[in-house]
Parts: structure tokens; C-alpha cells; sequence
């Protein structure tokens, strides 16, 4: 893989070879984040070539701004090209110039995870791991024991016991072994973190493994690629919003966009917002109290949109400057907001969201309300998980089906109730 120079700490910027260091930076050992360095004079120069050499699918397109060789095997489920859609009764409602939906739960196992798995999966297939673990909320396992599985390699997932069922489903049903751990998710963490060093199994773990963010990035490329008119081949949004967590997502799109930043085909950055539920703010209150994300404190985590639900966000380093440096903001919305948004979403829209995922819309419609966005601007909402992930969630959000008994005159005093006829 000569496109990458190596991997840097993200906390002291040493840099290291990819075959010096697995995880994290030796000196700064779980905090030590690493991110991926590009020898983006060579890719730019390689880009055309590559692109007619190899007519790959979804992500895989971009495989000359991903760490994986030529000739790597990935799998052939279809991980990205996701679509992006304009809504015009959203722009309308909320005065805006643009906003438009990347609708990232269509991937394979529902959500943008699965563009983090694939990656890694694809390195563990080409180093020969044999067994490859994760700690998760549930949408981080259920993407790798998905895209593992359609690689036949072994999996182990460690989840909270309160995961949603949906997801422990998929888990088990792509054939893991699943450890659901009477505990919190940073528990979890902690424990495949453990679980790691005793049995050397190759780990998934977001903020850890340096290569999810690399995964999660191409959902930038292909935002930038779906909203350029026929005078070039990228072009950035205003501004995009994506909910957080462990802030891997929101480090994952701030690295793509200062990928083509820096390869010169975008020519602006767009201003980052990353909205976090009000029961896990963690990183929200770190950065309006102006704290350095290493030494921040953690919080308990309590909230609805239980794929943002994490004390202490295991990317917060990448996630403070994704903000920090493209002049965007963190925000919070209540879990209220968030069931609401999930109805609203989908009937504006026709997407329907698990709660993390529509918390984007809630904090779109709040942002705008508070006067912190431009009406000229172009906005892109993130949508990073299928409303099918956590049924129990939606339906709190809406009032109940009529139940009838089955007699047309049932149906007859039914529709006298709802239309008056
Ligand atoms: C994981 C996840 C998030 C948050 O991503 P982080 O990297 O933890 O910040 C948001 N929405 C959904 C649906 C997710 O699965
Ligand atoms: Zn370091």
C-alpha cells in the first residue's frame, strides 16, 4: 500500500508504519488514537487510472483513498453508494435554501456502520486474522457480524444487555457469538478491550481501530460526488449534520471532506454540526465549555437513541476537532425532540430513522429555530440507521393502528372517525 505514508497519533502526532503499531499510539496507549496519512500527490496522480482499472462497487470505489492493497478481497455485499435525496418540503418548511437526506440505512445491515465493518473486515481477511471482536450499541456488531459473515469469519460482540432486540437479532441470526454485558456500553468497551489482549483477536472497536473512521469517510465522497452539477466531479454542502456518539461518525466525515479538501476538488470545508442527545452530552459540554477532549470527564448516559449513548465518546479527540476546525457547532436535543422527529422525518421524507438517526432532523429543525443556520445555506442531514432497528422506539412516537373487528361496518364507523364522512 504505497498511498499511505502511516499512521499519526492524533494526541502527539508521531507518526508510525502500519506494520509498527496495531491499534494506538504506544505512548498514549487507549487515548492514542491514530489516524491514517495519504501520499495524496501519488493518489491524484494515480485517480484515473484506478478508476477505469477496477469498476468496483459502493465503497470500493474509492479504494485508492483507503487503506487496502490492490488486490485485497473485500466483500461482495453492497456497502455504500447510498442515496441522497433533495427535499423541497423540508427546505420549504424550515426556510432553507437545500436539505437534503443521505439515506445511509439502506446499507446491508442497516446502517452507515457497515462501511466501517467492511474495512475492517477486509483487513482482518488480509493480515489472516481468524476471529475478529467488537464492542457495540448494536449497529457496530451487527455490521461486522454481517459483513464477516459474508466472508465466513468468526465473530464475538459485546453489547449492554439493553441493546434493542432488532439488533441482538442480527447478531445472533449472522451467527456471533454475542456476550450481552449487564452493564453500560463503555463496559462493553472495556471488557472486549480486556478480551482483546488475552486471546490477540483482531478488534473493531470504534475509536480504537484506526481504520472504522477510514470506512465511515467514503459517506463524505459520495455526499460530495451526488451533489455535483455537470461542471465537476465533487462539490461540498454548506454545512452537514450527523448525530454522536463515540464521535467515530462525525471524525469519519471530517476526514473525507479534508481528503478531497486536500486532493483540491472541493473548495470549501463545510461547517460540521454534531447533535448529541441531552442524556449524553458528553462531547457538547466539553466543547462549549471549551475543555481539552483528552482530559474531559465522562458522564452517565442515558438516553432513547441508544446508538448515541456512550459516557465517555472513545473518538473524542478527532470528534472536537471535526467541529472545532471547520467552524461548526455541538448541540443537544431532548429525547422527546427525538421521538418526534422520527414521524416527522418520514412523513416529510419517506425515510424512516432509527431514533440516533432522526435526532439529526430534530436538531435541524432546533438549529434553525435558534438562529444558528443560514437560510442560504445547502444542508445534508445524515441518516445513519433504518428506523427498522428499534420498532419499540417508533412506535411511542405514533398513535395507535385502529383495531376492527371484520365487518365492513366497523370500517364504515372507522372512517366516519377519521374523515367525518
Ligand atoms: C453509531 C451510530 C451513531 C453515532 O456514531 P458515533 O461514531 O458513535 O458518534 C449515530 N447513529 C447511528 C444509527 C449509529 O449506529
Ligand atoms: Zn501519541
Amino acid at each position: 500500500m504505497n498511498h499511505i505514508i502511516g499512521l499519526q497519533c492524533t494526541v502527539c502526532g508521531e507518526t508510525y508504519s502500519q506494520h509498527e503499531v496495531e491499534y494506538v499510539c504506544p505512548k498514549h496507549g487507549d487515548n492514542g488514537n491514530l489516524d491514517v496519512l495519504y501520499d495524496y500527490e501519488q493518489i491524484a496522480h494515480n485517480w484515473e487510472r484506478d478508476q477505469t482499472g477496477r469498476a468496483k462497487q459502493g465503497m470500493w470505489r474509492y479504494s485508492a483513498l483507503l487503506p487496502i492493497g490492490q488486490t485485497d478481497e473485500v466483500s461482495p455485499l453492497h456497502v455504500g453508494d447510498t442515496p441522497l435525496y433533495p427535499s423541497e418540503l423540508l427546505a420549504k418548511q424550515l426556510g432553507l435554501r437545500e436539505v437534503w437526506i443521505k439515506d445511509d440505512g439502506r446499507n446491508p445491515t442497516g446502517s452507515l456502520k457497515d462501511r466501517a465493518s467492511a474495512l475492517v473486515v477486509a483487513r482482518a481477511i488480509a493480515e489472516k486474522r481468524k476471529l475478529v471482536t467488537t464492542a457495540s450499541t448494536g449497529n457496530a456488531g451487527a455490521a461486522l457480524a454481517g459483513l464477516a459473515a459474508s466472508m465466513h469469519l468468526p465473530t464475538v460482540i459485546f453489547a449492554p444487555a439493553t441493546a434493542p432486540e432488532a439488533k441482538v437479532a442480527q447478531l445472533l441470526v449472522y451467527g456471533s457469538h454475542v456476550f450481552l454485558v449487564d452493564g453500560t456500553y463503555d463496559d462493553a468497551f472495556d471488557l472486549c478491550l480486556q478480551t482483546t489482549r488475552k486471546y490477540g483477536w483482531y478488534c473493531r472497536n470504534t475509536g480504537y481501530n484506526p481504520y472504522t473512521a477510514e470506512g465511515k469517510k467514503t459517506v463524505s465522497y459520495e455526499i460530495c460526488e451526488q451533489l455535483a452539477s455537470q461542471h465537476g466531479k465533487f462539490h461540498a454542502p454548506d454545512r452537514i449534520l450527523v448525530s454522536v456518539g463515540d464521535g467515530n461518525i462525525i471524525s469519519g466525515i471530517h476526514k473525507g471532506l479534508l481528503d478531497l479538501l486536500r486532493l483540491g476538488w472541493i473548495d470549501q470545508m463545510p461547517k460540521l454540526v454534531g447533535v448529541q442527545a441531552e442524556g449524553s452530552a458528553a462531547m457538547y459540554k466539553a466543547w462549549k465549555e471549551n475543555l481539552d477532549p483528552l482530559t474531559m470527564p465522562g458522564i452517565n448516559a442515558h438516553t432513547i437513541a441508544d446508538s448515541i449513548s456512550a459516557g465517555l465518546p472513545r473518538d473524542r479527540v478527532k470528534a472536537m476537532n471535526a467541529i472545532r476546525q471547520t467552524d461548526g457547532f455541538y448541540m443537544t436535543v431532548s429525547d422527546d425532540a427525538i421521538l418526534a422527529a422520527i414521524p416527522q422525518l418520514a412523513r416529510a421524507t419517506g425515510v424512516f430513522a432509527e431514533p440516533a438517526a432522526a435526532a439529526t432532523y430534530a436538531g435541524l429543525t432546533q438549529a434553525v429555530q435558534d438562529g444558528m443556520i443560514e437560510s442560504d445555506e445547502q444542508v445534508v442531514l445524515v441518516i445513519t440507521g433504518s428506523g427498522l432497528k428499534d420498532v419499540a422506539a417508533a412506535k411511542r412516537s405514533v398513535p395507535q393502528a385502529h383495531r376492527i373487528p371484520a365487518s365492513l361496518h366497523a370500517v364504515e364507523e372507522t372512517v366516519a372517525q377519521i374523515f367525518g364522512e
